[in-house]
């Protein structure tokens, strides 16, 4: 999630790194394809200046993550550019499990077939292999092409470096996680609640990434706690969250006694659904969730909670942005610059 780039990785290949037995029987992936930028929350700050202090800085971070998730009840086009009918039939299947709960129509069909690409969609989706698996954060998927990429799934049957077929869990969990990322979720594992920074063995994080070829900085982008983007996860740390690394737990300095270190979560959790719900709310209508196809969970009724007010004029957004950053007492030529940073990023125009 970077504003720029704005590119997402996923998951699990980092487990593989520091474990012999899943890298023989995974992708051998080494990880997300984080190299993309710097990091969701350092966008993001350029975006809320330190100017804006106190609630002035909640309101505008507010606009900003507004303006970067759908509108509730929007239709977002997918396509495809590349990939096996069995490939789209497992995408859209998997994604769609997210309209359970998120007020948002995937349209991923054309006359009756997967949408193949011609320009114009909102999330184009690729299966480039060895480019990782990541995606573009909510509406900034319309700016890139692709604005996904799901290496190693393009097939029928995609499979580990031995041969074996992957997991349908495994394939199920990524392609949740990224459809979470076009929706506009960040990585649960770096809530501004999250609390492990303290927790993360850094030497061992830093040998990580070099076996990743990523710097020191691309380790804390990855790693690290966001601040002030609280907007865009839920007040408490859900470690069952699908935007949640499983990080191998010799990078913690407690292992697996870490309260941050969490096995695989292949389904959406009870606040991912509740997350979702909130976000992408169905006016007046209470939303009982059901449980999706891999666990019993319990349903959560987002019940009588009150829809947020949501600007969806995209011009009056941008209107609200440059009021708050006038009100922030920036100098005129930083408001120009940062509200057309604004309209750029987040609209492409
Ligand atoms: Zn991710």
């Amino acid at each position: 999630m970077r504003l720029r780039s704005f590119a997402l990785c996923a998951v699990p290949a980092m487990m593989a790194l520091a474990s012999p037995a899943s890298a023989q029987s995974g992708f051998a992936f080494p990880s997300c394809l984080a190299s993309l930028s710097s990091g969701p929350g350092g966008q993001l700050n350029r975006l809320v200046p330190a100017e804006a202090k106190g609630p002035l800085a909640r309101q505008v971070r507010g606009v900003v993550a507004r303006a970067l998730t759908w509108r509730p009840g929007q239709t977002v086009k997918v396509c495809f550019k590349s990939g096996s009918r069995g490939a789209h039939e497992r995408v859209i299947r998997v994604a769609r499990e997210w309209m359970q709960f998120a007020n948002v129509v995937f349209d991923f069909h054309e006359n009756g077939v997967p949408r193949q690409c011609r320009g114009g969609e909102d999330i184009k989706v690729d299966f480039v292999d060895n480019k990782g698996w990541w995606s573009a954060y909510g509406t900034i998927s319309r700016q890139r092409d692709p604005s996904m990429n799901l290496q190693f799934f393009g097939v029928d049957t995609p499979r580990y470096t031995n041969g074996q077929p992957a997991s349908e869990l495994e394939l199920r969990r990524i392609i949740l996680h990224e459809f979470g990322h076009a929706l506009g979720m960040m990585h649960e594992h770096q809530s501004p609640s999250a609390e492990c920074d303290s927790e993360i063995n850094w030497d061992a994080a830093y040998r990580m990434g070099t076996n990743l070829g990523w710097d020191k900085e691309m380790v804390h982008s990855q790693m690290r706690q966001l601040t002030n983007v609280e907007e865009f996860n839920m007040t408490a740390v859900d470690r069952k969250s699908i935007m949640h690394y499983s990080l191998a737990p010799e990078l913690f300095k407690l292992g697996r006694n870490s309260k941050c270190w969490v096995p695989d979560n292949n389904d959406l959790s009870e606040q991912d659904r509740r997350f979702m719900a909130s976000v992408y709310p169905r006016d007046g209508v209470p939303v009982a969730s059901t449980p999706s196809t891999s666990s019993g969970g319990a349903g959560a009724t987002r019940g009588a909670k009150p829809p947020v007010a949501l600007v969806n004029d995209k011009e009056a957004l941008i209107k609200q942005y440059e009021e708050l950053l006038k009100q922030a007492g920036l100098a005129a030529d930083k408001i120009a610059q940062l509200t057309r940073e604004f309209r750029t990023n987040v609209f492409g125009q």
